[in-house]
Order: structure tokens, then C-alpha cells, then sequence
């Protein structure tokens, strides 16, 4: 880099030997220069050659290759030309110029490269091996995508059923990985030919950013609570925003940090990885089940990253090709992160069933009394009305204080649940009847009834029936009697109701207790019996 004044100068070629216009190269201007030898057993093998590097984003290159003979040839290579020859995965190819001697050595020049990639990818390959190549490594890539949209279509399913943000987080993941796989390969340029070299280049590492940042919020979201301490979870966000900000001032394209920027937002990239890492390690030892799948889909990823980031900044160079193991990685990461979107999914759905089972068992013990199982006071006061085709009936047991005071709190008990048991079996044939203790030993039964003929008659049928069934020969239960008061509901309010049934159950008691009275549509009070 740098020395030279303008392309030309770099390559030490005069302005003559370039087609191209004096001006172009006057600006202030950095260059990345690299020169190849080409091995003699390679051009003996291979007759039709194509030169072939990563078309990160540049503004303008040049191209020398010598011959054995001493002949040479500028290839002018413009950055859209990167586009319209574009070759699987991050490469562009440019056709060797065929001259009559074998190819020596390859010179390159490059202004304003945005990574030292440019040189670095560079490779000359046989035309019909690049070829193959190329099929069969964008049928892969191909597949990839379509397997993309399968874990995309099934958030969009479980975002329908329930809204987790882990579902979210996974669908955006999900789509960063589909638009990394599309530009980074190189597939982009099927379906938007024309798009300029810059736009793509940024598309690859803003998708890489949105895929990362998805990815660890899917991560925190996804592992159960208290599984991960606050402090991590908080530093794993603190180095992703770092790294988002990082790959934000990279949009400012400014001069100095062309190169810079984009090398700090690969190393952005480590320590993020590194703290995620160390959280899917401290949710396994805290027995978190969701992080053993996060552990399988990410582990590859990882690893895969780390190894990219280290090759990528010239520090280690594995013994594989690190590209088909960041694949092989990005494959486990999906169908991983989809079983633990589906576990984490399936569990919070039982959590949640489970919760409104209990709220609906609390409800109802709320409004249960807890002694006879009959509805309490509280649902007794919840009703809104007693209809025209409905009656209240209020029984209230006599002397019960009594019963108390001679054989005991519990017996008085025992005589409080024959009684409801006794109401239940009376009312058992009584459509939409529901019999209420309102406290102490005083009972209401709301009920459909016709008219008053006969509520008259079914409350008799009651206090008889307690009359005759609740008595020594039961269980030790002594002999108790209730008194009656009832009334028509009318479509009045409960209250109201109540108030006349009461009346009536008061007169009952009066006339000497073990009898019924109704309050009449009149606004009489009679005593039945
Ligand atoms: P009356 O015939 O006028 O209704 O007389 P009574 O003795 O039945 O009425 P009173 O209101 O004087 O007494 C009701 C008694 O009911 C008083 C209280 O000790 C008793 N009691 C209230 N709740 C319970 C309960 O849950 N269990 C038992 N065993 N007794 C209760
Ligand atoms: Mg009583
Ligand atoms: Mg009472």
C-alpha cells in the first residue's frame, strides 16, 4: 500500500499502455498491490485460465500479466465488472488475457479496497474447473436458502399461536442468515443483476451484523429465567452494541477508517462471541434446557467464526477451508436454534396451560364455601339478576345455636353439610339451579320456576324432606328443621329479592319455626304451611 501516485505508477506502466481517461487516478489515493508467480506445472495443465479474487467493495484495478515470451497484458477492471462475472461465494472472475507463452507472474493494483481481501483471495483457476465449480457450489447455496425459509415460515406459525420474543428474535436471525447466504454467495446477483458492487458489500456485513445482534437477543430471550446472572446477559449486550455502532460508522465510509472499520467490526465480533459463549456455558451449569440446544447450535457456529475471523485477519490458517465449515456450522445453528425455539415453545405452552388452570381453580375456589362445597356469599352477590322464569328461596336452619351448644361445633358442622347434600339431591332435577351457603347456617337456592303454584310446592317438598331426612339414625346427626322464605325472581336484582324471600323466612320463623312463607307478586306475605 501506498508509495505510488496513481494506479499506473504502482504497476510501473505509462499513461500510454492504459486505455482509459488521465484524470481518474488524480484524487488522493491508497493502493493495494500484489504480485504472483505463476508455478510452470500449473500452465502446463491448465489451457484456458481465469483470474479470480473476493469482490469486496473497490473503486478501480488493474490487471498486468506477463508472458513468457515478454509479452504483456492490462486487463481494466471496473467495479461492476466484479458483479456481472460473479463466481460462487465471495470471488468475481476476470478471463486471462491468451497470448502465445505460457503465463509468468500476475500483477495486481487496487484503489480503495475495503479489505486486504482482495489480495488476498486471488487464485488463478482452469475455466471448465471454475466452471463446475461454480454449479455446484451455488446448488448448495441454493439449498441453503430453501432451507432458510422452512425455520422462517415455522416462527411465522408459532408467532400466530402465542407471542414469545424469541420467536421474534429467531424469525430476524433467521432472515440475516437467508440475506447473508444470498449476497455472500454471490446468489444476489441472479435475482438483482445490476446492484452496484458498494450496495452488496454492505449488504453482506449489515446482514452479518443483524444475524449476530438476532442471534444473541434470541439467545438471552430464549434461556430460561435466573439461568444467566443479570451482569453477563448485560456485558454480552454492552459487546454487541459495540459492535452494532461499529458496523454503524462503517455507513460514514469516511477515508481514514475504509479498512480500519471494517477490521474493527470483525474483531467487534470475538469478544461477543467469546461472552456468548461463556452465557450458554453458565445457563448449562445451571441446568438450563434450553441452552443444550443452544450449545449444539452454536458450538459450530463458533467455532467456525473464530476460525473465519483468524484467517480472515491473517493470524491462522486451519488446515480445512474454513468456508465449507462455517456451512456445515450455519446448518447446525438453524435446525439447533429451531429445536430450541420448538422445546422452549412446547414448554412455556404447558407452563401457560398450567397457569390458567390454576387461575381458573382459584376462581373457583373463590367463590366456593370451603365447609359444604356449596357456591358462597361472594358468587351469591355476583349474580346480576333473578329472571321472570327463575325464584330465590332463603332456608335458614332452626335453632341451630342450640344443636351447637349441646353436642358440639363439629356436629353443628356435620348438620351444615347433610343440609347441603340434602339440598343438592332436591334440586338434582332442576335445570340451571344453584344452591348458595350465604353464612353461618343460612342457605339460598336460585332456580327456574314457573310461577309461584309452584315455588309454594317445591318449597314444602324441601322442608319436608329435611324434616324427615336429617335425623339420629344418621351418622349421629340430630334431628333439625329448617324454615323457608321465597319469592319470584321477577327480573329483579338479587338484593331485591332477597329482601322479600327474608321478610317471608322471617314470618316463618315467627309462626313457629319448621315452616314456609312466600313473599307474593301482590307484596303479600304467606305462610305456607
Ligand atoms: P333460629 O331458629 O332463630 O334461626 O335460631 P338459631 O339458633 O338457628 O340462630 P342464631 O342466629 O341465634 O344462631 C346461629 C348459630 O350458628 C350461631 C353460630 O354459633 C352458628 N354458626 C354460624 N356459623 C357456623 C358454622 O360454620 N359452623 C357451626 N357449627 N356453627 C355455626
Ligand atoms: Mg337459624
Ligand atoms: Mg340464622
Amino acid at each position: 500500500m501506498g508509495g505510488a501516485e496513481t494506479l499506473e505508477e504502482a504497476l510501473d506502466l505509462t499513461q500510454a499502455e492504459l486505455d482509459c481517461s488521465p484524470d481518474r487516478f488524480l484524487k488522493r489515493q491508497t493502493f493495494l498491490r500484489s504480485h504472483a508467480e505463476v508455478p510452470e506445472a500449473y500452465a502446463v495443465e491448465q489451457q484456458e485460465l481465469v483470474w479470480q479474487t473476493d469482490p469486496a467493495k473497490f473503486d478501480h484495478m488493474l490487471l498486468r500479466f506477463a508472458y513468457a515470451n515478454g509479452e504483456q497484458r492490462v486487463v481494466d477492471v471496473d467495479p461492476q465488472m466484479a458483479a456481472r462475472d460473479w463466481f460462487v461465494r465471495t470471488r468475481f472472475s476476470v478471463a486471462v488475457p491468451e497470448a502465445d507463452a505460457r503465463l509468468l507472474a500476475v500483477d495486481m493494483v487496487v484503489e480503495k479496497p475495503r479489505t486486504y481481501a482482495i489480495a488476498r483471495e486471488a487464485r488463478l483457476v482452469g475455466e471448465a474447473e471454475a466452471a463446475g465449480e461454480h454449479y455446484y457450489r451455488s446448488l448448495i447455496y441454493a439449498l441453503l436458502c430453501g432451507l432458510l425459509i422452512v425455520p422462517i415460515v415455522y416462527d411465522l406459525f408459532f408467532m400466530r399461536l402465542l407471542r414469545f420474543r424469541f420467536v421474534t428474535w429467531h424469525a430476524v436471525m433467521t432472515l440475516g442468515m437467508l440475506g447473508f447466504v444470498l449476497s455472500n454467495s454471490g446468489l444476489i446477483f441472479l435475482f438483482f443483476p445490476d446492484i452496484p458492487l458498494g450496495v452488496r458489500w454492505q449488504l453482506n456485513t449489515v446482514t452479518l451484523a443483524v444475524l449476530a445482534g438476532a442471534a444473541i437477543f434470541f439467545v438471552l430471550s430464549l434461556l430460561e429465567k435466573g439461568k444467566v446472572p443479570k451482569k453477563l446477559s448485560n456485558v454480552l449486550i454492552g459487546f454487541t452494541a459495540l459492535m452494532l455502532v461499529i458496523k454503524a460508522l462503517s455507513f460514514l465510509d469516511l477515508e481514514e477508517l475504509r479498512i480500519l472499520s471494517h477490521i474493527a467490526f470483525l474483531y467487534a465480533m470475538l469478544p461477543m462471541s467469546i461472552t456468548l459463549l461463556v452465557v450458554i456455558a453458565t445457563a448449562l451449569l445451571n441446568e438450563s434446557r434450553g441452552a443444550i440446544y443452544l450449545l449444539f447450535a452454536f458450538g459450530g457456529f463458533v467455532i467456525a467464526g473464530i476460525l473465519a475471523l483468524l484467517t480472515n485477519l491473517n493470524l491462522y490458517h486451519p488446515p480445512f477451508h474454513v468456508d465449507e465449515l462455517v456451512f456445515a456450522a450455519l446448518v447446525l445453528l438453524v435446525l439447533g436454534s429451531s429445536a430450541a425455539v420448538g422445546d422452549r415453545f412446547m414448554v412455556l405452552r404447558v407452563e401457560r396451560d398450567r397457569a390458567r388452570i390454576r387461575a381458573i381453580k382459584l376462581g373457583r375456589i373463590a367463590l366456593t364455601d370451603s365447609l359444604t362445597g356449596l357456591a358462597n356469599r361472594r358468587a351469591f352477590d355476583a349474580i346480576e339478576e333473578i329472571g321472570e322464569e327463575q325464584a330465590l328461596l332463603v332456608a335458614d336452619i332452626d335453632h341451630f345455636k342450640a344443636i351447637n351448644d349441646e353436642k358440639g361445633h363439629t356436629t353443628g358442622d356435620a348438620v351444615l353439610c347433610h343440609m347441603a347434600s340434602i339440598m343438592r339431591e332436591e334440586f338434582a332435577g332442576n335445570p340451571a339451579s344453584t344452591i348458595y351457603r350465604l353464612g353461618g347456617e343460612e342457605f339460598a337456592i336460585v332456580f327456574s320456576c314457573t310461577d309461584e303454584a309452584v315455588l309454594r310446592q317445591i318449597a314444602e317438598d324441601l322442608r319436608r324432606n329435611v324434616d324427615g331426612n336429617i335425623g339420629e339414625e344418621v351418622m349421629g346427626i340430630p334431628h333439625a328443621t329448617i324454615s323457608i322464605g321465597c319469592a319470584m325472581g321477577g327480573g329483579r336484582t338479587p338484593h331485591e329479592v332477597f329482601e322479600k324471600a327474608d321478610e317471608a323466612l322471617y314470618k316463618a320463623k315467627r309462626a313457629g319455626r319448621n315452616r314456609s312463607a312466600i313473599a307474593d307478586s301482590g307484596g303479600r306475605i304467606e305462610v305456607i304451611s
